[in-house]
């Protein structure tokens, strides 16, 4: 065979590859072969093709399972700085008592630039390679996940000062707003996919609903929003408009095929059919539904409706991490017990919620979440040479029910190495942890704020 020494960029051989491909192909011993970002084969050891090349980088992948870059579709990255500052609280005492004043004080741009690349450091640890994100000052989000190399699907956060009436010129301070912001974003980065996020139908009125869902589909991107998280909100919604939140964003014509639900809780079986019939994608949240008490997706109805559902981890402040491998063992076993079936979520129809199907939730499914020529390079391996993960009989068994996120070794997103071997190389990890260290610092000293864990030591 002549070693003709066409260019490479990186050529990952050995190990066991999980395609994730509609076929579910798994290649032992492969060779996966990339060029400018992209994946330009990938075939076993038999394979001819990958002597016509000559690397740059080559990647050992002996023992490891190699498979695409994990999809979060939900959280909001810059809440890491309020990691673990109000727990075990229900969700509005949460929400109204601790997080929205904390916002108020202290969310500036440095805050949210901080908090985004401790985050970017932690998912791409535990093997994240796009997240769907909403929150303030998403521009700033967005350019520092794209400095620390992730892909992103980035929601400019919007609220309202009162969800029962529409204020004209609050809704067209929104639109201008997300004009400005879509057009900055659209087309400006391969690793950018800009959306908007209308918080939640209690947070967002009726027309700031209408007017960003047009705004949306004039630049065919997606729209955000949580809905039917607890079942407060089913009574604060009712109260005002007198039906349920996703009749209601039905009745407003805010649910289409671009439209991202995030929770979904408390839906009941004509509220599923109404997601399916407009085609609305899902993000499910186990952990933070399960820490908050809120409730839990019908996630097993909705599936076999048709709907697409994605797994996200919400933000620190409420799960407490972006650990997305733990978050497959979790909603794995918490469906089974519901159901009381074990049949139910199995290892593989999670592995594909955190990967393709999430990827497709995103409207990403054609760039990532699946190994196959011609797609983005987004590619996680994880090293399977420790006690927990041996012997190793089946690997999306393995991934789903015995895997951390500390297992990820080496992560390529769009055919740029961001970690080898466990070591970060976009980001200053040290630097990102001071820096939020600092803000800890001043949140703690603050006397306007009380944290419960500070209140109860001072008690002792
Ligand atoms: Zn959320």
């Amino acid at each position: 065979m002549n070693t003709c020494s066409a260019p490479l960029d990186i050529l990952i051989t050995g190990g066991t590859l999980l395609t994730m491909s509609p076929a579910m192909k798994v290649v032992e011993d492969p060779v996966l072969g990339i060029r400018d970002g992209k994946i330009l084969f990938v075939e076993d050891a038999h394979s001819p093709l990958a002597a016509l090349y000559a690397p740059r980088e080559r990647i050992d992948a002996r023992g490891c399972i190699i498979l695409p870059g994990l999809v979060n579709t939900h959280t909001h990255a810059p809440m890491v700085c309020f990691r673990g500052i109000a727990d075990d609280l229900p969700l509005m005492r949460w929400l109204n008592d601790y997080i929205f004043p904390l916002e108020r004080r202290y969310v500036t741009r440095p805050f949210v630039r901080a908090g985004t690349l401790l985050a970017a450091a932690e998912m791409i640890r535990s093997g994240t390679t796009t997240f769907c994100d909403g929150y303030f000052y998403e521009s700033t989000v967005a350019e520092t996940a794209r400095e620390a190399g992730l892909r992103i699907v980035a929601g400019m956060g919007i609220f309202d000062r009162d969800f029962r009436r529409d204020d004209a010129e609050q809704i067209a301070k929104h639109v201008e707003a997300a004009r400005r912001y879509l057009e900055r974003w659209l087309g400006a980065s391969e690793l950018v996919t800009p959306a908007l996020f209308c918080h939640a139908p209690y947070t967002c009125s009726p027309g700031t609903l209408k007017a960003v869902r047009e705004v949306a589909d004039a630049h065919g991107v997606f729209l955000i929003t949580h809905l039917s998280e607890t079942r407060d909100e089913i009574g604060i919604i009712a109260e005002a408009f007198g039906r349920t939140p996703a009749r209601h964003l039905e009745a407003l014509g805010v649910l289409n095929e671009r439209t991202i639900a995030v929770h979904c809780n408390w839906l009941d079986d004509e509220e599923i059919a109404i997601l399916a019939r407009h085609d609305v994608k899902v993000s499910h949240n186990v952990e933070s539904n399960m820490k908050l008490a809120t409730g839990m997706a019908p996630v097993v109805k909705m599936k076999r409706q048709g709907v697409t559902v994605g797994l996200g981890t919400d933000g620190c402040a409420s799960n407490n991490d972006h650990d997305l491998i733990g978050e497959m063992g979790t909603a794995a076993r918490l469906h089974k017990i519901l159901a009381m079936d074990p049949s139910e979520m199995d290892a593989r129809t999670v592995l594909r919620m955190a990967t393709i199907e999430g990827a497709r939730a995103l409207g990403l499914d054609g760039i990532t979440g699946s190994l196959e020529k011609g797609k983005a390079a987004d590619i996680i391996i994880v090293d399977t040479a420790k006690p927990r993960l041996r012997p190793l009989y089946n690997p999306y068994s393995q991934l789903v029910y015995a895997a951390t996120g500390d297992d990820v070794k080496t992560v390529i997103i769009a055919g740029r190495t961001v970690m080898r071997d466990g070591r970060l190389l976009t980001i200053d990890e040290e630097g990102a942890i001071e820096a939020v260290e600092r803000i800890a610092d001043r949140i703690r000293s603050d006397n306007g704020i009380s944290i419960p864990y500070l209140q109860e030591a001072e008690r002792c």
